[in-house]
This record gives C-alpha cells, structure tokens and sequence, in this order.
C-alpha cells in the first residue's frame, strides 16, 4: 500500500511553505532540518526586496505555523543517512543530533548563556560576533530555545567533565547532558529536498581584498549587520570604527569562475544600497556591475529607485580593490577602456549563490543526479523543473538553482502539486 507521508529535507521559505500546503491537503510531514532552528536564509535579512517588507514580520508567521501544525512532525539538528527504495515507498533513515536542552522545558530566557566560560565564532553571525557553547543562533530564533555545541562543551568534551554552570543556572530543568544521538527511520511515499544555497567563497579571489582589508565585507554579513537581531543591533559599525563617506558595492563575484548568473545579487545589491541610503544617508554609494540582471515585473521600478536616490551604477570589465595613502581604493576598468579610481569606507562584495554544501553527499543517498554547476537536477529545466529522474523525489528552491524567495516558494507549491499526484 502506498505510505501517504511525506518527507521534507530544509526548512527555509521553501520546505516550510511545501510542507504547510501538503498538510493542508492532509498529508503528514517529517519536516528535517540540519540546523537548531527553521528558516533558512530568509531569516537572516532585516528587509526582503522588491517591498521592502521586513523579513521577519513576513517569516515568523510561517515558522510558528510550521512549529504548530500538528500534521507536521520537525526534525531538528537532522540529516538523512540512508534512503531506501521499496516498492512503493522509500525507508528513510534520519540521523538526529542531541540538542542536550529540552523543547518542553525551555522558556527561552537565555539565563544559560552567561555562566559558560567558552565563546565561540558565532558562524550564524557570519562570525561577526561570539557566543557561548551553549547559545541560540540569533535573538528571535525559532524554536527558541538554546542547544549546546558538544564538540566544545567543556563537560561533553571531556576537557572539565563536572562543569554543570549551565544547568544551575536553568531554573527549569531544561538543560539535559543525557541526551543522545539518534537514528529513526520512517517510510514515506515522497520527498522533497528543499536544501537552498551556499555563498561562493570570495575569500580565494586576492583582487578583492576581503580578509585583507577588515572593511571588506561579503553581503551575507552586511545583512548581518544591518539587521536590528543581529551582532550590532543594526547599527552600521566598521570592524575599524572608521565613518563612512564612500561605499563600494561590487556584483558578480564568483560568476567569472562559476559560468553562471545567480539571477539575485543585482536585485540584493540594490537592496543593500537602499538600506545604506537609510543608515548612512550622505555616503556616496557606488555600485560595479558587469551585466545587470533585473526581471520581473516589479523589479526594473526597484532598480530605477536605487538610481533615482542617487547610487551611482558603474560598469565595469576589470575590478581590483588596493590600498592608497591608507585608505581602500577600488579601480576599475569601465567599457570605454578608461579606468576608474573611487576611495571606499566601506567594500560589500555580492558574491554567487552556489550549492549547498551538502548537495553532492544528498544526491548520492538519494540516488539523484546533480546538473553541470552542482544543483541538483531535474527531469527536463523547462517542462518538469521539479521532477528528479527518481520516481517520488522532487526538489524546489534553491536546491534545483539560484533563486529569489517568490521563486522558491512557486517551485515549492509545484512541487507539492506533482507529490500529491505521485501520491494518488
Ligand atoms: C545576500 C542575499 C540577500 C537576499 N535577499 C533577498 C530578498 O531581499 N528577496 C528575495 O526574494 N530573495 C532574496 N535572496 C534570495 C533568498 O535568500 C532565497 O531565495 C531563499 O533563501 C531560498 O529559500 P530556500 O528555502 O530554497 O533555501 P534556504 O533559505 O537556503 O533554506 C534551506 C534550508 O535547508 C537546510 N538544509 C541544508 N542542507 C540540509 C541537509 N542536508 N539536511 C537538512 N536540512 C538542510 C538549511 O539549513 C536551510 O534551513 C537573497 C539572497 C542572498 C544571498
Ligand atoms: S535552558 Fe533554561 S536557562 Fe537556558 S534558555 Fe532554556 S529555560 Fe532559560
Ligand atoms: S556544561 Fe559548561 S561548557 Fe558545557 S555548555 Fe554548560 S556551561 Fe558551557
């Protein structure tokens, strides 16, 4: 008989709105997420072009629906280690890490993180902040409630085996250090993989600066920054202090070495320079374009704002970031052959989405196969954008490529719509 159940893997805009419609339609959910929290990349932003909107007034609706429903069962700190074909079903078995802090006990009061005497690179922060071996990823996390970092846990290291600060100062008994790893396995007659992107490492590429120079910054962490829960409540401070009169905005990182459009960063860099437009209203903000990408109906009027509040669009064929007399000067090549030298306070690189970092282990549990540039593949791009060529495994979002979050959620619905026929 056919298992009417149905498994998720990636809770960002795309797995949690795929897996509210399937429950609506009455489907059950496994819902697995490899991070302590749902999301995605989404919640990381302050503001969400083409509306502005803020992002979290438009995603923690959807994350509180998620966490409510009761036809959809969240995985937390999972991954899937082994997908097993039957005849009508797959035999999925999910590895679940221990959070080692209760999801029923845990008020969310953060009373836990001071007494831990370890800190550590904040990586949700794009390491732009510390936080403590027991910590949640960002003010206003969903499930909000801490998870220890075993790997650096004094006590579950084995470095200082009775360390318990944590625990004594939990009044709720929510701290757990029993907790164990686990492995479940479920049978479900569909999945889809909902795993979204990585950033392409600018860190290689020496013509940029970043690493060199501190106020060379990537998107992600400008977002970061930007953004009132994040490392500076939203204050725009540069890691040197320094004021900011001129700004940098440099697109297309990664594209050269990719072969690809990531079809967004014009779209996000222009968002940037609107909310720097906001924080910093007299700096001289400069944006270095290859080719612009601006579809959509609604996104050629964002762009023409960007440019009606004075941001300065440059096209460029070469770009170098350099030093001068102390300060950040970037130099570009324009297309009339002339070079260009402007000083920035400030350098946001806008680097490519690339796949996720687990993408091709995925494919091989899953027996999927994965496309020139890492996604994974589907059918046919044009005419079945969420098939795989296994039969009950569909993918949306930026799982299958680059997209926005309209896009994401579309192939999302669409693929709830192929699972619910796969189903019948
Ligand atoms: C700097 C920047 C700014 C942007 N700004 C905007 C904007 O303003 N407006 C807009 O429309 N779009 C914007 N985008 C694009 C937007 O981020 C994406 O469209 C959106 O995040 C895609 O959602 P997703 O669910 O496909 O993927 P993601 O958001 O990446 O979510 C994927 C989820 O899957 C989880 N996951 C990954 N691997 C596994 C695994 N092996 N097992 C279990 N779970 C896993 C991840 O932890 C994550 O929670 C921006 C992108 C960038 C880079
Ligand atoms: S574990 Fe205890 S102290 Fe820590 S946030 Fe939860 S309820 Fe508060
Ligand atoms: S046991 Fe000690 S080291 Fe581990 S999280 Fe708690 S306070 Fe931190």
């Amino acid at each position: 008989m056919k298992q009417h159940n149905v498994m998720v893997v990636g809770a960002g805009v795309a797995g949690m709105k795929a897996s509210l419609l399937l429950a609506q339609a009455g489907v059950k959910v496994h819902l697995i997420e490899r991070e302590s929290l749902i999301g995605g990349q989404t919640i990381k932003f302050e503001e969400v072009y083409p509306n502005m909107e803020c992002a979290t007034c438009m995603v923690a609706p959807i994350q509180q629906d998620v966490l409510q429903n009761e036809d959809i069962e969240v995985s937390l700190l999972s991954t899937l280690k082994k997908v097993e074909e039957k005849s009508d079903s797959y035999e999925v078995e999910i590895e679940k890490k221990a959070r080692y802090v209760s999801l029923e006990n845990c008020i969310g009061c953060n009373a836990c993180f001071d007494p831990c005497p370890v800190e550590l690179d904040n990586t949700f922060e794009e390491n732009l902040s510390k936080k403590k071996a027991i910590s949640v990823p960002c003010p206003g996390a969903l499930p909000n409630v801490p998870t220890i970092d075993p790997a650096n846990c004094l006590r579950l290291n084995g470095k200082k085996k009775d360390c318990k600060a944590c625990q004594e100062a939990c009044m709720f008994d929510a701290v757990d250090f029993s907790q164990k790893d686990e492995k479940v396995k479920i049978d479900v007659g569909a999945i889809i993989v909902t795993t979204g992107f990585d950033m392409f490492d600018v860190k290689p590429l020496d013509e940029y600066g970043y690493g060199k120079y501190p106020n060379v910054y990537t998107a992600m962490e400008f977002e970061r920054l930007y953004a009132q829960n994040g490392p500076t409540e939203g204050k725009l401070v540069l890691r040197d202090d320094k004021p900011i009169k001129s700004i940098g905005i440099i697109h297309c990182i990664g594209r050269k070495e990719l072969g690809y459009c990531s079809g967004v960063c014009c779209m996000y860099s222009a968002k940037i320079a609107q909310f720097l437009k906001h924080k910093a209203p007299d700096a001289k903000i400069h944006e270095f374009y290859r080719d612009l990408c601006i579809p959509g109906k609604s996104y050629q009027n964002f762009y023409e704002s960007t440019r009606k509040k004075g941001v300065n669009f440059i096209r460029f064929n070469e770009i170098h970031v350099g030093k001068s007399n102390g300060n950040i000067e970037i130099t570009c090549s324009e297309e009339n052959g002339q070079d260009q030298k402007i000083k920035a306070d400030m350098v946001i690189l806008s680097p490519a989405l690339i796949p996720g970092k687990d993408t091709e282990t995925l494919a091989k549990i899953l027996g999927v196969g994965l496309d020139t540039h890492g996604f994974f593949a589907t059918q046919n791009q044009q005419l079945s954008p969420v098939i795989t060529e296994k039969k009950g495994i569909f993918i949306a979002g930026c799982a299958e490529g680059p997209k926005d979050i309209p896009d994401s959620i579309a192939q999302a619905e669409a693929a709830v719509g192929k699972v619910l026929l796969h189903l019948q």
